[in-house]
């Protein structure tokens, strides 16, 4: 026999006599459990079984975990063993580690403690039931026995339930777990936008909101620069949305590459991207914008067979005292508009 569980709920030699003391065993408990045997398990025990199962079949809570009935041939067997070796050498590591694992087999189908409970009160009962009739009953033995099958029953829910909670607990650990990790990708799912990869609007716009109070409270610049691709309707019209599709991504990339690490690359909606660009005044934005504008249009963007030229339009616009996002990205739109009006492919300041 191994004695994993017995291991890994310290219960080597010490720590099963401090279990056995605080259950209150006695010199001559383990003479009281042959006589329990000798007197009631051994004549009894497969009427007592039998008992016990008529009684959890009637019972709606267990007759749910006994299949209508079904697993009770094969629990029988089991619970034979069970009440066989109740009691028998209950101070030694072959008794806890059987108990222990009671406690997971019960864990495993997922019975509720006060199944768990009930049964064992049950069996506690019908042990009693069982003593000899002539002569024992009113012998002082039966109250000794009576006390020591409550200790042993006793000591049986004590080793089991450890385990029983145990796993439970384990299990709860793992849900948590798993939640966090769902959780973890889920709001990665909500900041990234899933086509392109760069941030998603939801993303940007509390990154701006954040971005602005930094910069208010540093005194700081912070320039937005608001992208929209020019005439790329007809990418898709000529080509059709897959493509325009891979375009997008590769607009992603580059401008990705085209910003330093700590500006935020954002797609605001359809072709439409944002930037923002903390400690940027209006200046160093219209400088970062115009890198852009020539990173988009310098090469075609090779999809396929096919090389689609591209350019893009900018507005920048730079934080002023009392911005709210909207006001500042409303400013970064109108110069986007200018931008577009002017003729495409240009960068317009506010
Ligand atoms: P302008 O220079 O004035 O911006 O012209 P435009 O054609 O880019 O502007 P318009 O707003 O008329 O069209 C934008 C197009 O962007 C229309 C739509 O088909 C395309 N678009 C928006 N979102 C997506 C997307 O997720 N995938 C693809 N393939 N196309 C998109
Ligand atoms: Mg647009
Ligand atoms: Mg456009």
């Amino acid at each position: 026999m191994n004695y994993s569980l017995c291991d890994k709920y310290g219960f080597d030699e010490i720590g099963r006599r401090r279990r056995i003391e605080l259950f209150g065993f006695q010199a001559g408990d383990h003479d009281l459990a042959g006589l329990l045997h000798a007197q009631v398990i051994t004549p009894h025990g497969a009427r007592i079984i039998d008992a016990f199962y008529d009684y959890l079949v009637t019972r709606p809570e267990t007759a749910l975990f006994l299949d209508g009935g079904r697993k009770v041939p094969q629990l029988k067997v089991t619970h034979a063993d069970y009440l066989d070796t109740l009691g028998i050498g209950f101070d030694t590591a072959d008794y806890f580690e059987n108990r222990l694992r009671a406690g997971m087999a019960h864990a495993h189908i997922g019975l509720p403690l006060s199944l768990y409970l009930a049964a064992y009160r049950l069996l506690e009962d019908l042990i009693i039931d069982h003593f000899p009739h002539e002569g024992f009953r009113e012998s002082p033995q039966k109250l000794d026995l009576i006390r020591f099958l409550g200790r042993i029953i006793k000591l049986d829910m004590s080793l089991a339930i450890e385990t029983y909670h145990q796993l439970q607990i384990q299990d709860l650990i793992r849900s948590v777990h798993t939640l966090a990790d769902e959780k973890e990708e889920l709001s990665q799912q909500v900041r990234v936008d899933s086509l392109t990869e760069v941030a998603s609007r939801r993303h940007l716009e509390s990154v701006l909101a954040n971005e602005i109070a930094m910069a208010c409270r540093r005194g700081q610049p912070l320039t937005v620069a608001m992208a929209d691709l020019d005439h790329f309707k007809r990418v898709n019209d000529e080509l059709g949305h897959l493509v325009g599709d891979e375009v997008l991504k590769e607009v992603g990339r580059r401008l990705e590459a085209a910003v330093r690490g700590c500006d935020i690359v954002g797609r605001y909606g359809g072709e439409e991207f944002l930037l923002v660009l903390p400690a940027s005044s209006l200046e160093t934005g219209r400088q970062v914008a115009e890198r852009v504008r020539e990173r988009i249009g310098s090469a075609p963007v090779q999809v396929d067979a096919h090389r689609i030229p591209l350019t893009v339009s900018l507005g920048v616009a730079a934080l002023e005292d009392g911005d709210t996002p909207e006001a500042l990205l409303e400013r970064a739109d109108a110069a986007l508009y200018a931008a577009k009006l002017a003729g495409r492919d240009r960068v317009v300041a506010a």
